[in-house]
């Protein structure tokens, strides 16, 4: 590591990436049974900074024994919903007590901002973990009249139970590595499941270090396992495990149709989060100024790598110029550096295979006909940087416009009327989400049933509320994640109809 970093490093940080790492198996840190290691990457400078076991299929068959075990036998199963509620409230202050640590942890195996992984991710994963442990005591049934035209002369009582669904496997992205442990965690703990996760390869660090807050919390063995590794051998084992009961898996499209495949195949339930392609829709009443600083950080939030960032922004073409003149300039102005360095605004993407990715696509906006108002190239250094982007002169057939690119690239294009910007909007065959920017309520509430995907913000961008469902229509996704709905997708419905 270079030295100018261990200055900017905590003491637990410096601790933890020390400490040889090891998986989180039934209560046990062991390593991967093959022996084979994965390397850690810091994506600033390219330089190798830490290893951590490549688990394997017989690994996760391990884990999901253990969880099986957990779900089962032993404390878990007989722990009331205030003491899971409890517990969950002991994780959610530990987190907190190590917002830096762990801020820090991502900022180094990601590449992100310290200071937004601060202040968004591990305060919406503190905030996250609060609010699910608050439904672990509020998982209720109903209670029906049941009469049966047949059996007149008999009197029947019945009523419904959720029960946890048991053992849930989750396999997650790179691009909120602690945030996305959170979100499959906090519902699995708060409805009583034991879960095995597969954190991404590329950001294996913190879902390691939450584990052990795990185990510090007082969690029973077994109940969170995890098992890092490829996706390839170790995800796909856990997709297709017949021992999981629930897989819930947050990436892109393309391995979640796989994913949703191998679970379906043992009729496992499956929720899937996947990617986006969300428009930023400008209105004629909307504030330039506002309207560009919004769509800015609709974008470049977090390099670009946001499932739900506002990559295509549509402007009222009376809006145009200075809409796109305005997200030009503050996409010059944003310093590009090192995640763990407090004054970067853009960090490093996530890899060298990502960097060149989003290069790529630039490189066909391009040979497409599209003109670049700001960035368009790398940026300076070793690390995997890619300047903020605005590209104009875009056409909707262009690939640029139609496929995720997953970085802080924006395609900017002006539209007549608001039929025709919905249309547009929609053509794609994602939905994650959209954003409307435009003080005419009227318009706005007109706009937002037309609108299909699964969160429309007005006159905001990338707002996340634990309260508030999230997932997508169409190929980003099944299932609602947050809120009440998740519950849904973490216990299973049981109808009880008595004779009396
Ligand atoms: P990815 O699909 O490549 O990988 C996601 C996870 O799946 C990783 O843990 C990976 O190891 C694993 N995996 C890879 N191949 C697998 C296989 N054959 N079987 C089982 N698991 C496998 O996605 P990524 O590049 O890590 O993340 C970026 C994508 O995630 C983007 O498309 C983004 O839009 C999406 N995303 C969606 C949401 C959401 O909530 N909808 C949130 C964050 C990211």
């Amino acid at each position: 590591m270079d030295r100018y970093k261990g200055e900017l490093l905590s003491d637990d940080t410096r601790r933890f990436l020390a400490q040889p790492k090891r998986m989180a198996i039934g209560g046990e840190w062991v390593e991967a049974l093959g022996g084979g290691m994965l390397e850690v990457v810091d994506p600033a400078s390219g330089q190798v900074f830490d290893r951590v076991p490549a688990g394997e299929a017989t690994d996760i068959d391990r884990a999901v024994a253990a969880a099986r075990r957990a779900f089962e036998q032993g404390d878990w199963p007989r722990m009331r919903p205030v003491d899971r509620e409890r517990l969950l409230l002991r994780l959610a202050e530990l987190v907190e007590a190590h917002a830096q640590e762990l801020a820090e942890i991502e900022a180094l195996d990601n590449g992100k901002p310290v200071t937004m992984a601060r202040a968004v991710d591990v305060a919406l994963v503190v905030d996250f973990l609060r609010y699910m442990a608050g439904w672990a005591t509020k998982i209720e049934g109903s209670t029906m009249e049941v009469s049966v035209p047949l059996v007149r002369d008999r009197e029947f009582f019945g009523y419904t139970r959720r029960e946890p669904v048991g053992v849930v496997g989750a396999i997650i992205p790179w691009n909120f590595p602690l945030l996305m442990v959170a979100w499959k965690a906090g519902p699995a703990l708060a409805s009583g499941c034991t879960m095995v996760l597969k954190p991404a390869e590329e950001t294996p660090l913190s879902a390691l270090r939450f584990a052990e807050l795990v185990q510090q919390a007082g969690y029973p063995a077994g109940v969170f396992n995890v098992v890092t590794g490829h996706g390839h051998s170790a995800g796909a084992a856990l997709a297709a495990h017949k021992g999981v009961d629930k897989v819930a898996f947050t990436g892109s499209t393309e391995i979640g149709k796989l994913v949703g495949k191998a679970a379906l195949d043992n009729m496992t339930r499956v929720s899937l989060e996947l990617g986006g392609k969300s428009p930023v829709i400008v209105l004629d009443d909307a504030d330039p100024a506002v309207a560009a600083a919004g769509a800015a950080q609709a974008i470049f939030f977090n390099q670009g790598q946001v499932c739900c960032a506002g990559s295509r922004l549509y402007v009222h073409k009376s809006r145009f110029e200075r809409v796109v003149e305005g997200l030009s300039g503050i996409a010059a102005d944003m310093k590009l550096g090192a995640g763990i360095e407090p004054s970067t605004q853009i960090g490093p993407l996530v890899s060298a295979v990502q960097q060149q990715r989003v290069l790529g696509y630039i490189r066909s906006g391009f040979e497409e006909g599209a003109r670049a108002l700001a960035g368009g190239a790398a940026g300076e250094g070793e690390g995997y940087f890619v300047k903020p982007t605005v590209l104009v002169d875009t056409r909707d057939d262009m690939r640029v416009v139609r496929e995720e690119i997953f970085g802080p690239v924006v395609v900017a294009m002006p539209y007549d009327d608001l039929d025709e910007v919905a249309r547009r909007a929609n053509d794609t065959p994602y939905g994650l989400g959209a954003s409307i920017w435009s003080n005419d309520l009227s318009r706005v509430h007109r706009l937002v049933p037309k609108i299909k995907a699964g969160t429309v913000w007005v006159n905001c961008h990338n707002i996340l509320d634990a309260s508030m469902p999230f997932g997508g229509y169409k190929q980003s996704g099944i299932g609602r994640e947050m809120g009440r709905a998740v519950l849904d997708l973490y216990t299973e419905g049981k109808s009880v109809i008595m004779a009396l």
